[in-house]
């Protein structure tokens, strides 16, 4: 017989610093869409006694006490308190085992790196970013090894974005993905296919807007749940019923708006369709970064680039944009859906070439750690790999190493859940096809009820029941592997450019 008491305080103390938590994102949310520009500092300053109260609920002393005394009768636990202690114990570890003194240190570093990285892209200057690149990785060290991970620090940093995910596991995945992923990048771009590059301009905000929230909101985002703002780089806040998203618009790129409009609604609709009831709770929230990834890659690249979905959406198109679309025929339309152009910069890269970018930044970074990469011989070795992986060689660091923001913070281990999504959304796109051979027919009839229906049921609401490796064998009935993405890549894109 478990103890109710303490598992009821545990909740409870568990939701209140869960509840802080998502104050800390509208907060983050408000400051990428609202905040006056004289408003930094004072900004600044909530957050940071915001952040001290979350931090401190979420190392309350109680949270031990009560997961000490769940733990020491764990055989009396129903199977969803067990999930609840496990992950609860793993949050309370990473919130009280970290000293003050270090994490004082680690938040000025966090955002002297962010300054210093923005600097040396300026100026492309790599020697002015080294020094800061060298600290991060020092404190990412020591906070491995506060928490039990001394040897294994790369892993911990995989770990803290995708539970149960390891080093050596991501670098079999994605050596197979290599393999046959450099090839196939190479026969597209040799192609005589080529998509047209003005096919699509002068496409008013407004009309954007429009059809990005009928399209949205078929899919099945719920703005009675949600709302979507514009911001310069599109991200995706908040859960349950209150999910956040942003768009940016611009006239001459209509399907950046609408593509990256797609991609957060996947995170968002995963967002909503966590369990209302255990909001706060790991049954109430996401499983990780990589499923994370997974919904919103399979919104916005298996469903959205599919024919079934724009039989549905075209004549829409065409009848909010008449002029911009009258010269540009079905077959060009689709094509420029599915464009692919080899580039140096990773969120410029269509779905096909994407995978190489975060395969190159995997690589070296498990090197920086493992000690066989010096952060002085960083940029050369990135320029090695871009023209191992992509065929291309950056002419400066900009277009290289100094392009990505993750490192100046210390997100390491960040990179590998984008293409571990991409794999899993490929996975998942299978499994439903195989369930649903018609899906393409639903979506022809705007119908996106069934898929978004059998996600909630086997994704969303399993919460953090299960990591990626679990979930992706559960629901496909089969190891997570690169496999069905390689499929998936050559029928799509073999059909149109290998013809
Ligand atoms: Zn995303």
């Amino acid at each position: 017989m478990s103890n109710p008491k303490a598992y009821a305080e545990l909740t409870t103390l568990i939701k209140r610093a869960h509840a802080l938590g998502t104050v800390g994102e509208l907060l983050g949310w408000d400051e990428q869409v609202n905040l006056p520009p004289g408003a930094g500092e004072q900004r600044a300053q909530q957050q940071a006694a915001l952040a001290e109260a979350a931090h401190a609920a979420a190392s309350d002393a109680r949270i031990g006490g009560a997961l000490a005394t769940l733990e020491a009768d764990a055989a009396g636990l129903s199977d969803d308190q067990r999930v609840v202690a496990k992950h609860a114990r793993k949050d309370y570890d990473r919130a009280t085992k970290l000293p003050a003194e270090f994490v004082r240190e680690k938040a000025a570093q966090d955002s002297r790196g962010y300054h210093a990285w923005a600097k040396a892209r300026a100026a492309d200057d790599f020697g002015g970013y080294a020094p800061v690149l060298a600290k991060n990785l020092e404190l990412a060290t020591r906070e491995a090894g506060y928490l039990g991970w001394g040897g294994r620090e790369y892993d911990y940093m995989v770990d803290k974005h995708d539970p149960g995910m390891t080093a050596a596991v991501i670098g079999r995945l994605f050596g197979e993905l290599k393999r046959e992923l450099v090839p196939l990048v190479r026969e597209i771009a040799a192609s005589k296919v080529k998509p047209r590059d003005d096919a699509l301009r002068g496409f008013s905000t407004e009309g954007q807007r429009q059809f990005l929230r009928e399209v949205t909101e078929r899919l099945g985002f719920d703005y009675n749940r949600g709302r979507i703002d514009v911001s310069l780089h599109p991200f995706c806040s908040g859960t349950g019923s209150d999910v956040r998203m942003t768009t940016r618009l611009k006239e001459q790129e209509p399907l950046d708006s609408l593509f990256s409009s797609i991609h957060e609604t996947g995170h968002g609709m995963y967002e909503q369709g966590l369990r209302a009831d255990e909001l706060g709770t790991p049954l109430g929230q996401n499983a990780g970064m990589a499923v994370h990834e997974s919904q919103s890659r399979l919104w916005e690249n298996q469903v959205a680039r599919s024919r079934g979905f724009w039989r549905h959406f075209e004549p829409r198109l065409r009848e909010l944009f008449p002029t911009q679309t009258a010269g540009v025929s079905t077959d060009e339309l689709y094509l420029a859906i599915n464009a692919v152009h080899p580039t140096l910069i990773r969120v410029d890269a269509d779905e096909v070439t994407y995978n190489l970018h975060i395969i190159l930044r995997f690589e070296l970074e498990k090197k920086l750690f493992t000690g066989e990469l010096a952060v002085a011989d960083l940029p050369a070795a990135w320029r090695a790999s871009a023209q191992e992986l992509l065929g291309l060689t950056p002419p400066n660091d900009r277009e290289g190493v100094l392009q990505d923001v993750h490192w100046s913070g210390g997100s390491f281990g960040y990179f590998p859940s984008y293409c571990l999504g991409n794999m899993l959304a490929a996975q998942l796109w299978y499994r439903a096809l195989a369930l649903r051979p018609a899906l393409e027919e639903d979506f022809a009839r705007g119908d996106f009820t069934w898929l978004l229906g059998w996600l909630r049921e086997n994704i969303h609401t399993q919460g953090r029941r299960y990591d990626a490796l679990e979930l992706a064998r559960r629901v496909t009935g089969e190891e997570l592997s690169p496999k069905s993405l390689l499929r998936y890549l050559r029928e799509r894109y073999g059909a149109l450019y290998l013809r």
